[in-house]
C-alpha cells in the first residue's frame, strides 16, 4: 500500500528562507528500535525529543523534510483554548470536560514557551492575538466569550475591543470589534522545526529524512516500519502523518481531512507601523478564517483562501485579493512568497488522538490549532509511553465520527459544505 501523497502542499514558504535547515540522512539499513515515529512535524519531532530524553529509543522517520507537511508552512499563530471555543466544548460534553480541556491548552502553551526558553530556540516569539468580527452580530458572543473565560476559566487575558480600537489595532476599519488576547501570541513556524530537530538529535533521537514509510504492519509481536531502504522493527509506533500521511492507516483516512489552506508573504513593507502597530497576530471570525500578522522583518504574511479538492488556483491571485479587502493600501504590494498546507481537520474540530490497535497510536487532526497543541501532545505521547500521567487520555476521550460518505463520496460532500459556510461568511 503507497503511503505518501502530498494533497494540498504548493509553493515555497518564505518560512524556508528566513532560517537555515541541517537536512538529516535517510534511512539505509534495517534497525530495532523501542518506539517508531511515523512523520516528522510538530508532533513527531516533539514526541520523538521527550522519548529519547526519557532513554528511549527511537527512530522517527519523515517521507520528505521536517517542516515540509503543515508544521513548517502554518500562520505561526499559537491561540487560546482549543480551535472549538469554550462554550461549544460545553454543549457537547459539559463544564468540567471544557474547562480540562481548556486548561490543557495552557499547559501547551506553558509548554511550547519552556520548551524554545530552555533549549535556547529563537521562533521570533510576538506577544498578542486579535480576533475580529466581520459581522456586527458577532459581537455579543465575543462580550460574552471575553466574560466567562474571565469568571469560569480563569482567563484574564482576553479584552474586548470596540470598533475604534479595533480598527487603530489592526490599521484597517474593515471589522466591527474583536478580542485581545495578551496571554498568548505568535512564531516563525519553521524556526520550531529545525530546532526541535537538533534538540531530538542531541537527545539520542535517531532522525531520518527523504524516508517515507509503505507499510506499517505487525509482525511476531512487534510492529514493522517498511520503508524503500530498509525497516524499523520497534515494540510501539506512532502515527504523526496528520493531514500528509494517505493510506497508512485506514481510520486516519476516514477521521482527518485534509483541506488546502494559502498563505502569501508581501516584500517588507514601506511603512510597517501602519499595520497592526502593535505586532499582534491576528484573525477574523470568517468559517474560511482570514489570519495575518507581520514577520520579524516588516513584510504582511496573509493567510486566507481555504480549497477542498486539490486543485489549488492561483494562490497569489487569491490572496493579494483578500489583502486589498482588508488594507485597500497595500493593492498593489507585492508577494515574494506564496505558498499552500494542508490542514489536519476533524468532523467536530478537535483532536484526534486514538490507540488504533495495540501499540499504534495515531495523533493528528488539529483543526488548524495544532501550533501549540501538536507540540504538546507528542510530548504526552512520550509521557504515555513512559508510564508518566497519562494526559492524553483527555484528547482519546473524544468522540469523533468519520467523515461521512466513504473514501470516495468524502471529499466532493465537503467541497459541498464548505462552499456552504463560504457563501454564508458573505451574507
Ligand atoms: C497554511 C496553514 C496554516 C495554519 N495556521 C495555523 C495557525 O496559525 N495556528 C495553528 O495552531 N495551526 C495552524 N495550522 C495547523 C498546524 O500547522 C498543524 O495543526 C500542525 O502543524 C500539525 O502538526 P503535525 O506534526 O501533526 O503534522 P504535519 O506537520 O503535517 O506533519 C506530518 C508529517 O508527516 C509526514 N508523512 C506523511 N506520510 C508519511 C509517511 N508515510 N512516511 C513518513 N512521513 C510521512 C509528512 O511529510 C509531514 O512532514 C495551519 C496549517 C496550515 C497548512
Amino acid at each position: 500500500m503507497g503511503a505518501y501523497q502530498s494533497p494540498i502542499a504548493p509553493g515555497r514558504s518564505w518560512y524556508e528562507d528566513s532560517v537555515e535547515r541541517p537536512s538529516y540522512p535517510a534511512l539505509g539499513e534495517s534497525l530495532s528500535v523501542d518506539v517508531v515515529v511515523v512523520g516528522g512535524g510538530f508532533t513527531g519531532l516533539s514526541a520523538a525529543v521527550h522519548l529519547a530524553r526519557a532513554g528511549v529509543r527511537v527512530a522517527l522517520l519523515e517521507a520528505h523534510r521536517f517542516g515540509d507537511g503543515a508544521s513548517g508552512r502554518n500562520g505561526g499563530q499559537l491561540g487560546t483554548g482549543q480551535r472549538l471555543a469554550p462554550s461549544e466544548i460545553e454543549a457537547a460534553y459539559g463544564f468540567a470536560r471544557s474547562k480540562a480541556l481548556f486548561d490543557l491548552a495552557e499547559a501547551a502553551k506553558a509548554h511550547l514557551t519552556d520548551f524554545v526558553e530552555t533549549n535556547g530556540i529563537d521562533v521570533d516569539y510576538r506577544p498578542g492575538q486579535l480576533s475580529v468580527a466581520h459581522k456586527r452580530r458577532y459581537l455579543d458572543d465575543y462580550r460574552k466569550e471575553v466574560d466567562d473565560l474571565a469568571a469560569r476559566y480563569d482567563y484574564p487575558h482576553m479584552r474586548y475591543m470596540e470598533a475604534g480600537e479595533t480598527a487603530e489595532r489592526l490599521g484597517s476599519a474593515r471589522y466591527f470589534g474583536g478580542i485581545r488576547d495578551t496571554g498568548t501570541g505568535h512564531i516563525n513556524p519553521m524556526k520550531l522545526v529545525v530546532g526541535s530537530a537538533r534538540v531530538a538529535a542531541e537527545a539520542g533521537a535517531l532522525l531520518f529524512e527523504q524516508t517515507e514509510v509503505e507499510r506499517l504492519e505487525r509482525r511476531g509481536g512487534k510492529i514493522v516500519a517498511t520503508t524503500a531502504a530498509g525497516t524499523v522493527t520497534s515494540e510501539r509506533a506512532l502515527i504523526a502523518t496528520n493531514a500528509y500521511g494517505t493510506g497508512l492507516h485506514r481510520a486516519i483516512d476516514a477521521h482527518v481531512m485534509p483541506i488546502g489552506s494559502f498563505i502569501g508573504a508581501t516584500e517588507p513593507l514601506a511603512d510597517p507601523d501602519a499595520i497592526l502597530p502593535g505586532g499582534e497576530a491576528c484573525n477574523d471570525s470568517r468559517f474560511v478564517v482570514r489570519y495575518f500578522r507581520k514577520s520579524r522583518d516588516g513584510r504582511l504574511l496573509f493567510g486566507g483562501r481555504e480549497a477542498y479538492t486539490s486543485a489549488t488556483g492561483d494562490i497569489a491571485r487569491h490572496i493579494l485579493k483578500q489583502i486589498a479587502e482588508v488594507y485597500p493600501h497595500l493593492a498593489d504590494v507585492r508577494l515574494t512568497h506564496a505558498w499552500g498546507g494542508a490542514v489536519g481537520i476533524t468532523m467536530e474540530r478537535l483532536p484526534y488522538v486514538r490507540t488504533l490497535e495495540p501499540a499504534i497510536t495515531t495523533i493528528g487532526g488539529f483543526s488548524g490549532h495544532g501550533v501549540m497543541l501538536a507540540n504538546f501532545a507528542g510530548r504526552l505521547y512520550a509521557d504515555r509511553v513512559t508510564g508518566q500521567e497519562d494526559r492524553l487520555a483527555a484528547f482519546e476521550a473524544l468522540r469523533i465520527p468519520a467523515f461521512p460518505g466513504g473514501r470516495l463520496a468524502r471529499a466532493p460532500l465537503l467541497f459541498l459544505a464548505m462552499t456552504w459556510f463560504s457563501l454564508r461568511d458573505r451574507i
